[in-house]
């Protein structure tokens, strides 16, 4: 089976678990502040505060920029669930804007609209979780305007994108939001087995997400509430969580982050031979925005049906048939079971069930090699039915 995508796990990052392991620290010691700053000074953010996944980067991110109850997150319906479930773990309830035709990611005109509607109601949202589908932006330019427009926040759900850039910037500085979280799962661009990382520029919010991610204690006398009862001393001061990461993932990631320019010139490498090389089958291939240097976690063709003998589900099956580990990001969230009582239907969001109806990921990682890859190609034409 090829797989549609995997993690590269070379000697170095071996060499550094396992000195890890024979140090003195397995968690809270040198290596997570380190793997921190690395990523700070790469993307160009102040503040990077590492966690056990990003979906708990989302949920300390949503929780220092004051989401709670009687609030609304919007994100998009094309997009992993977590991006959503963050709002709903605050307590807050979540809205969604349909997807940009083009970019499949989160549409600024649609959302302009929404907002517009949602200024009338008084039901404006109060965060914005901005997914940038695939690894290419979202035109986070617009959104911020909008922002300041309307008065929402922005974190921007950057886990298929590290390594990318918007407009000439590592997405991650943080020019156009308050809060960009990371994904290092396996199949993302770097991993640390689980983890994530939330970058900000904002001092406040770097210490309230520090505080969040470890109980919500510190031993920091400025951020307590009288002076210490002595030096065994420490304070409770907000309810957290236990969100950190290990000084082994932090090592993983440490050496992972020096490949990171490889593994994104390598996957643009292949997804550009892809984009040549399906040129003339009955498929759209992924258009990039003249702004974006995607990272390229995923590669999605969308299906023209209508010039083909095969539905899209018969597509998909024989790929997996042809040992080809298609899969299909997303399924829209709102039409999950556990989403349908909250007051979504079927038909809510058009743009983004076209692109479901029709959208498959092919393999693509770094180790891919072009062989596997004609295998690929040549499994997806006769799926096709040519
Ligand atoms: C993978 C992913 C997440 C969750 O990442 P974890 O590190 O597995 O928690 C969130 N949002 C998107 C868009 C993702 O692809």
């Amino acid at each position: 089976m090829i797989p549609y995508g995997r993690q590269d796990i070379q000697q170095a990052d071996i060499d550094a678990v396992l000195e890890v392991l024979q140090s003195d620290f397995l968690t809270q010691g040198p290596m997570v502040p380190r793997f921190e700053q690395c990523i700070a000074n790469h993307v160009g953010a102040k503040h990077a505060l590492a966690v056990n996944s990003a979906t708990s980067a989302l949920h300390i991110a949503c929780l220092a920029l004051g989401l709670g109850k009687g609030d609304w997150l919007w994100t998009s319906p094309i997009t992993f669930v977590a991006s959503a479930n963050c709002g709903l773990y605050c307590g807050a309830q979540v809205d969604f804007v349909d997807i940009d035709s083009r970019t499949y990611n989160l549409c600024p005109d649609a959302l302009e609209a929404k907002l517009q509607k949602a200024e009338q109601e008084e039901r404006l949202p109060k965060v914005l979780v901005a997914v940038h589908l695939c690894g290419q932006p979202c035109d986070m330019q617009a959104i911020h305007a909008l922002s300041q427009r309307y008065g929402f926040r922005i974190i921007e759900d950057a886990s298929h994108a590290i390594g990318g850039k918007y407009q000439e910037e590592f997405i991650g500085s943080g020019r156009y939001s308050d809060i960009t979280v990371f994904s290092f799962h396996p199949v993302k661009i770097i991993t640390t087995a689980e983890g994530g990382m939330a970058l900000t520029n904002d001092d406040t919010l770097a210490s309230r997400m520090n505080l969040l991610r470890s109980h919500g204690v510190t031993r920091d006398p400025a951020l307590m509430t009288h002076e210490a009862d002595g030096p065994w001393y420490y304070q409770q001061v907000e309810l957290g969580f236990n969100y950190r990461m290990t000084e082994l993932q932090a090592a993983l990631g440490v050496s992972q982050l020096e490949r990171l320019g490889d593994y994104v010139a390598r996957r643009n490498a292949l997804a550009e031979r892809y984009d040549e090389k399906l040129a003339d089958l009955p498929v759209v291939t992924p258009w990039q925005h003249p702004y974006s240097y995607s990272g390229r976690h995923l590669y999605v063709i969308r299906l023209k049906l209508d010039e083909i003998s095969v539905s899209h589900r018969q597509a998909f099956e024989a790929l997996r048939e042809q040992g080809i580990g298609v899969n299909l990001h997303y399924i829209p969230v709102y039409t999950q079971p556990y989403y349908q009582p909250l007051g979504f239907q079927h038909g809510n969001f058009p743009e983004a069930e076209r692109y479901y109806a029709e959208a498959i990921s092919v393999p693509l990682y770094p180790t891919m090699s072009e062989a596997e890859q004609d295998l690929v190609i040549a499994a997806l034409r006769k799926a096709l039915g040519l």
